[in-house]
């Protein structure tokens, strides 16, 4: 059973509530990053303010730090972070493989080095699928291989192999309580992996599946299409997950092929970096221009920090290296993607995705 409803359908783009342990989530949803159990300079309640229904934390950082038993100790992921609505953990295999020459595969399991101090550490289906169940998750994520495109068709096939291996002993491990286990489709821009991917996983009748393996080093058309293209292959009844996706482009285009869950760094990385994030384009508050300048960050945002600041006064937290700076402009990028998507699911609830998709693509930013 999935508790997954569909409201409204526009071609493949849907409109639908995800019910989990910690409440509903309404989608297509963007999921703010949070990686090691906080999302970079905001609080719980300004999450809330922002009308976060879900965030995203990782296995990866939270195994080695604080690690399980502290963890667990203090009663789960949830009360540690101060966050009672719900939390998806990705299941640390994309962190793992990009450590490359510090991690060792075999088809147990993947051996690696922490980053944080080279101790040695072991992640296979079963405890990665554990982990995330003691810490009390609302989505957990199976652990799967993913490729650094482009790499070859010998790779991505056994990518695919052992994914789905450990997909089949994830899912025997899993306790199938309150918290959900998604499986992540691989296959690289081979649709003959890709189908045979999703057809192997669709056999584990999960709750939910991902779209992995893209957004790593593919071109923008590429990603599109092969989102689509395996968003297709997924039970419409379940709901979609596309990894790592977080530009307004990528997001209507990713709601387009019929996907409803994403999640980046892309707005609170930006909003670290003075980058402030609009529908229409972005530009660096550090810019000479803004050091006088009365308007908001963007006039067409209803946020609690364009409804308060000025560009002026971002413009010197940030060249004065003031910490609200970040912690602002985090804010403001995190709402711009928020607004984003109620918008989308007001559009396909209402009828008219069409018109607002190409409006959005018409003048949203190239990247
Ligand atoms: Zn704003």
């Amino acid at each position: 059973m999935t508790p997954f409803a569909l409201h409204a359908t526009a071609g493949a783009a849907r409109r639908g509530t995800l019910q989990l342990a910690h409440g509903p989530v309404e989608t297509p949803a963007f999921m703010p990053v949070g990686t090691a159990a906080t999302v970079k300079g905001l609080t719980p309640g300004d999450l809330r303010a922002l009308g976060a229904q879900i965030i995203l934390s990782n296995t990866y950082h939270l195994w080695l730090r604080p690690g399980r038993e502290t963890l667990v100790a203090l009663g789960g992921l949830h009360r540690f972070m101060a966050w009672d609505r719900n939390i998806l953990t990705d299941s640390g295999g994309f962190q793992v493989f990009s450590l490359e020459s510090r991690r060792k595969l075999d088809d147990d399991g993947v051996t690696f080095q922490s980053h944080l101090d080279g101790s040695t550490h072991r992640f296979t289906p079963e405890n990665v699928v554990e982990f995330q169940e003691a810490l009390g998750v609302d989505i957990a994520m199976m652990l799967d291989i993913c490729v650094k495109l482009p790499a070859s068709a010998s790779e991505i096939e056994a990518s695919v192999r052992r994914t789905t291996l450990w997909a089949q002993r994830g899912t025997a491990a899993w306790g199938r309580g309150a918290t959900a286990l998604f499986g992540i489709v691989q296959g690289g821009l081979d649709e003959r992996l890709r189908e045979r991917s999703a057809r192997e996983l669709v056999a584990l009748d999960l709750p939910g599946y991902a779209i992995g393996g893209l957004s790593v080093g593919e071109s923008r058309e590429e990603m599109g299409r092969f989102t689509r293209f395996t968003a297709a292959l997924l039970p419409a009844e379940k709901p979609r997950y596309l990894m790592g996706v977080g530009t307004v482009r990528d997001l209507v285009t990713g709601i387009d092929a019929g996907v409803d869950m994403f999640d980046c760094v892309y707005p609170t990385r930006s909003g670290r970096h003075g980058r402030a994030i609009t529908r229409t384009g972005e530009y660096n508050i550090r810019g000479a221009s803004y050091v006088r300048d009365e308007r908001p960050v963007d006039p067409d945002c209803s946020c609690a920090v364009c409804a308060t600041y000025t560009r002026a006064y971002l413009a010197h937290l940030f060249r004065s290296e003031e910490i609200l700076g970040p912690r602002l402009l985090s804010y403001h990028n995190l709402a711009a993607l928020a607004a984003l998507m109620a918008d989308a699911r007001a559009a396909i609830a209402g009828g008219t995705w069409d018109a607002f998709r190409d409006g959005v693509l018409a003048t949203a930013p190239a990247r």
